[in-house]
């Protein structure tokens, strides 16, 4: 990268251009095949094509083993408490409007103990790019059941398997008032990562991304079969979502979906077989909180006209 202090200060226009190498930051350190690898990788070419300004650029997590992904990015990064990354977002983009924020969350972080601001953000709906690497387990804790964890699998935490079924993030999300922007994504097919990536990142409001994620150490056994059989996973395609036509020969399952539809969407959330991949929902003209909540309430013809009513009550 070139630095040049003066042209970030100065207001001119500077005219570097940034190389996937400008973005790396130290070694990754997630297991060798972790999923997590790919979800990086895809990141930071996400930015290469953009030509996101690292001073602009945060990423922001909770704990968990994805949430080290600050570290790897040469970016500004905020590695927070467990749960708490979308509260620290979510302020961070209400005073710094200028600034790309992502969010890192794993299931656990998102799903359990941050679940109450999951729900809040997205009603909120600041624009930011929110990640839920989903590998259905405790895995920086060794095996602890998390809330996405299908019932009966065994685990340091219910080693006579897990007792509830597993929460939908999916349906959970279009549940929630005012949601703009829902998607799913595998970490094992990186064209569809990377396409739904940018479907995210140019969405104006809050684009929440639920990645599938192979955790080889704790779950080696949870996602093989949507990866090895391909006609098990249907590829959500319309113009207005994900269209990736180089995965046609291999995903032969597709479905046209119109993401403007909530309730179609709804529907094929909600439905576990088979695996979907692509953008559920997608409305652009949801509110903003960012630009409502700075949207005066009256003109000052109308401000003027309350005051006089007002003191009209006084009148003797
Ligand atoms: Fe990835 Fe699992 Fe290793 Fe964590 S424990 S870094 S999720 S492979």
């Amino acid at each position: 990268m070139i630095a040049n202090c003066s042209l970030l200060t100065c207001g001119v226009d500077d005219e570097r251009s940034f190389e996937r190498t400008d973005y790396e930051a130290a070694q990754a350190r997630w297991c060798p095949g972790c999923g997590d690898h790919s979800v990086l990788t895809s990141m930071q070419k996400l930015l290469v094509s953009e030509q996101l300004k690292p001073e602009r650029t945060v990423f922001v997590s909770g704990i968990g083993c994805s949430s080290r992904f600050p570290h790897y990015m040469k970016t500004y990064g905020f590695h927070g408490l467990h749960g708490r990354a979308l509260p620290v977002a979510t302020g961070l983009k209400l005073h710094r409007p200028d600034l790309d924020v992502f969010v890192v969350m794993g299931d656990g972080d998102c799903c359990s103990i941050g679940a109450a601001h999951w729900i809040h953000a997205i009603r909120y709906n600041l624009k930011m790019v929110v990640l839920l690497l989903d590998n259905n387990i405790y895995a920086l804790t060794k095996k602890q059941t998390s809330p996405t964890t299908r019932q009966g699998l065994t685990s340091n935490t219910q080693p006579h398997g897990s007792y509830l079924p597993a929460l939908n993030p999916l349906t959970v999300t279009l549940g929630v008032t005012n949601a703009s922007f829902v998607a799913q994504t595998a970490e094992w097919s990186p064209p569809h990562l990377e396409a739904t990536l940018r479907a995210a990142f140019k969405h104006p409001g809050l684009a929440f991304v639920r990645v599938l994620q192979r955790c080889p150490v704790y779950m080696p056994e949870q996602f093989t079969d949507a990866v090895t059989d391909r006609t098990l996973v249907e590829l959500l395609v319309h113009k207005d979502g994900v269209e990736v036509p180089q995965l046609a020969p291999v995903y032969k399952a597709q479905r046209a979906h119109d993401p403007s539809d909530l309730h179609a969407a709804r529907r094929l959330a909600e439905e576990e077989h088979p695996m979907r991949l692509g953008v559920f929902f997608r409305d652009p003209s949801k509110p903003r909180y960012e630009e409502t909540r700075h949207r005066p309430m009256h003109t000052a013809q109308e401000k003027i006209a309350l005051l006089d009513k007002e003191l009209d009550r006084y009148a003797v």
